[in-house]
């Protein structure tokens, strides 16, 4: 838990929020101000700061991440239509929330 980190607030419970999933490694919600018709947060517990801080003992998190966006994608009914799944890297790369997260999109007409 670091001090002052909004996504470690939310895991911990400080800060209420639905999770639509959550385990002992992860939680998983709604992201506030979604940028498509299904816009989920895949985010571990354990702060890390972003992709570049991850290390070889994070490689069982990361996988689990992405098996969970597969499986949250299936529950919200994307899967067959297609959906993306990615990591905002540093204020360059879009990062605002200084806590590793995984972003699941998608839900578009086609
Ligand atoms: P980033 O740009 O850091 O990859 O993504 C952070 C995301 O967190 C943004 O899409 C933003 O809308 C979302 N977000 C920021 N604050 C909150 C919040 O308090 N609750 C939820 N559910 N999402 C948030
Ligand atoms: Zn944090």
């Amino acid at each position: 838990m670091e001090n002052d980190c909004l996504f470690c607030k939310i895991a911990n419970k400080d800060v209420p929020t639905d999770f639509l999933y959550e385990n002992d490694r992860l939680v998983v919600f709604r992201d506030i101000n979604p940028h498509a018709p299904v816009h989920i947060l895949i985010v571990p517990k354990k702060h890390i700061r972003s992709i570049n801080n991850l290390t070889e003992a994070d490689n069982e998190i990361v996988s689990e991440l992405i098996m969970v966006g597969k499986e949250m994608a299936k529950k919200e009914s994307v899967s067959e239509s297609g959906y993306k799944l990615f990591f905002n890297v540093e204020r360059g790369g879009g990062q605002v929330i200084f806590h590793l997260h995984l972003h699941l999109i998608g839900g578009w007409k086609r």
